[in-house]
C-alpha cells in the first residue's frame, strides 16, 4: 500500500466550484439577485445528484424519488421557520412528534416511549447519556464504561469521549458478529449498558441481540440496540419472509433502540427516533431548569431551537409511504442485495462476502493480502480504485480491508445489480493485474500500520477537517 497522497486531487474534490463560481469571503454589499442565487444552487444540486440518481452509490441516499423529495420539501417549507420549542405556538409539532414516535414504536414492538433527534449519532449519544445518568443516580457509578462489539458505530465512541465514558470493545466471532462471551468478561460494576447492532454499519450484520440482552438482564443493566440503519428496513425484510433474528423490543432485556427515519424511513436528512422501553430511562435524558433568569426551561435533549419543518416532513414521509410502500421498497432492495451477494459468490472466487448479510453486502479478499504467494490475496483498495474509475462509489472499510455496498432504492433500478457485479469482476481483474502497486483509495489506510502511522493519520484527518471549514483557496494565476 502506498503512502503517496495526491493533495492536488484532494483540493479539487473539496473545492470544485472555485473554478466556476465566485468565492465569498465577506458579505456582498448589496443583496444578490434571488434568481441568480437559485440558478447557482440549482446547478450544483443537479450536478451532485447525478451519480446517486444513476444508482451507482452505496448507502447515503435512501429514497432517490424526486417526487417524494419535492413533496417533503413542500411540507418542510410550511414549518421551516417554526421553532418547535414554542409549543403554545406550534401544537402541530406535538401531534407530528408523538405520532412519529408511536409509528416507529409500533413497528419495533415498543411501548410508545421515545424522542426525536437530529440523526443516528445524536440518538446513540443521547442513549449513552441516559444510561450514564441512570447509573450515576441509582448505583452511584462515577467511572462509567460501556461494553460494545468492535463494529458498533463510532458515534458511540465520540459520545463516550465527550462524556468521559470508557469504551470497552469486544472482539468479533468468526461470523463477524459480537462475541458475547468476550462481552461478558468486560462487564463490571461500572458498566452502564451493553450495545449491539441491527445491523452494523461496516458489514450489515445483526449481532446476537437475544444473547446480549440476556447478559444485560443477568447483570442488571440496560441494552441499547443500534437500529439506526436497519430499524426502518428489517421489520419489512422479516415480513417478506427473509430470515431475520429477533432484535427489537420483542427481546426481553432490550431497553432502548435507535432507528433513523432519515435512512430507510425515507425522510429528509436530520431525523432519527430513539425509543426506550420505559419512561424512567427516558427521564434521565431530560433537562429542566427552574431558576434561570430567562425563565422556566425544559428540553428533552441536546437541541434547543428546532425547526418544525423536519418534524412535519418526517411525519409526512411515513404517512406518504405507508406499510405497502415500505414493503415494496424492501422487496426491491432485498432482490437487488441478493442478486449482488449471489453474483459475487458465484462469479468472483477471489472475493469473500463477509458473514451472512441481508441488505448490505461487504466483501473482502478471499485470501491473505499480506501473502504475496496467495493468488486470492487482493488489495481491496485497488479493487475500489477500479470501481471508482468505472463510476461507482462504495464505502471503504478496514480491519480487515474490505468494501461494502449498502443497497438503497436508487440501486434497485433495472440492471444495476447485474452491472455492479460485472464492474466488480473487472475491478478484481485490475487488482490482480496491478498487485503490489499503490492504491490511491488505500493511501490513507496505508498509514495505519506504519510506525507513528496512527499519529500521522490523526494529523492528516484533522487537517482535512480544517480544509472543510475554509473558503476555496485562490486559483493559481495562469
Ligand atoms: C448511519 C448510522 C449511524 C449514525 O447515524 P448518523 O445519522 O450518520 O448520525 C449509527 N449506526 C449505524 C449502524 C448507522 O448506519
Amino acid at each position: 500500500m502506498s503512502q503517496s497522497l495526491d493533495f492536488g486531487a484532494i483540493l479539487e474534490g473539496l473545492y470544485p466550484y472555485r473554478r466556476t463560481t465566485q468565492s465569498h469571503r465577506a458579505l456582498p454589499g448589496e443583496p444578490l439577485d434571488r434568481a441568480a442565487i437559485l440558478a447557482e444552487v440549482t446547478g450544483m444540486a443537479s450536478a451532485e445528484d447525478e451519480m446517486g440518481d444513476r444508482g451507482l452509490v452505496s448507502g447515503s441516499l435512501y429514497s432517490g424519488d424526486h417526487d417524494h423529495y419535492g413533496f417533503l420539501g413542500e411540507v418542510f417549507s410550511l414549518f421551516s421557520h417554526a421553532n418547535v420549542l414554542q409549543r403554545d405556538m406550534y401544537p402541530s409539532a406535538t401531534k407530528f412528534e408523538g405520532e412519529i414516535i408511536a409509528m416507529t414504536s409500533d413497528l419495533l414492538h415498543g411501548t410508545g416511549v421515545g424522542v426525536i433527534t437530529s440523526g443516528g449519532s445524536e440518538s446513540l449519544i443521547t442513549a449513552l447519556y441516559a444510561y450514564r445518568e441512570k447509573a450515576r443516580e441509582t448505583r452511584g457509578v462515577t467511572a462509567p464504561n460501556v461494553v460494545l462489539p468492535r463494529t458498533a458505530h463510532v458515534a458511540l465512541e465520540k459520545g463516550a469521549h465527550w462524556m468521559n465514558i470508557e469504551v470497552r470493545h469486544a472482539p468479533l466471532t468468526d461470523a463477524y458478529v459480537a462475541d458475547v462471551a468476550a462481552m461478558a468478561d468486560l462487564v463490571d460494576d461500572n458498566t452502564i449498558a451493553l450495545v449491539g447492532s441491527a445491523a452494523n454499519y461496516a458489514h450489515g450484520l445483526i449481532d446476537p441481540i437475544e444473547e446480549i440482552a440476556a447478559l444485560a438482564q443477568e447483570r442488571g443493566i440496560g441494552m441499547h440496540v443500534d437500529g439506526c440503519l436497519g430499524g426502518w428496513l428489517l421489520p419489512w425484510v422479516e415480513r417478506l419472509g427473509y430470515a431475520v433474528p429477533l432484535w427489537d423490543f420483542r427481546v426481553p432485556g432490550v431497553t432502548s433502540i435507535s432507528a433513523d427515519t432519515h435512512k430507510y424511513g425515507y425522510a429528509l436528512k436530520g431525523s432519527s427516533v430513539l425509543l426506550y422501553r420505559d419512561k424512567d430511562l427516558r427521564r434521565h435524558q431530560y433537562f429542566t431548569s427552574s431558576d434561570w433568569p430567562g425563565g422556566l426551561y425544559i428540553s428533552p435533549g441536546l437541541a434547543g431551537s428546532r425547526s418544525g419543518g423536519l418534524i412535519a416532513s418526517t411525519w409526512a414521509a411515513l404517512l406518504a409511504t405507508g406499510e405497502s410502500g415500505y414493503l415494496a421498497a424492501a422487496d426491491d432492495i432485498m432482490r437487488t442485495a441478493v442478486a449482488i451477494r449471489d453474483g459475487i459468490r458465484e462469479r468472483i472466487p477471489q472475493l469473500e462476502v463477509i458473514g451472512d448479510p441481508t441488505f448490505l453486502i461487504a466483501v473482502k479478499a478471499a485470501g491473505d493480502p499480506q501473502d504475496p504467494q496467495d493468488p486470492n490475496g487482493l488489495d481491496m483498495y485497488l479493487v475500489n480504485d477500479a470501481l471508482i474509475e468505472q463510476g461507482w462509489r462504495m464505502n471503504a472499510l478496514q480491519l480487515p480491508p474490505a468494501l461494502h455496498f449498502c443497497v438503497t432504492r436508487p440501486n434497485t433500478a433495472d440492471g444495476v445489480a447485474e452491472s455492479f457485479v460485472g464492474a466488480l469482476e473487472k475491478a478484481v481483474a485490475y487488482a490482480v493485474a496491478h498487485r503490489g502497486e499503490p492504491a490511491s483509495s488505500g493511501a490513507l489506510y496505508g498509514f495505519g500500520g506504519q510506525p507513528q502511522g496512527q499519529q500521522t493519520l490523526q494529523v492528516l484527518m484533522s487537517g482535512y477537517l480544517d480544509a472543510m471549514h475554509e473558503v476555496a483557496p485562490d486559483l493559481p494565476a495562469v
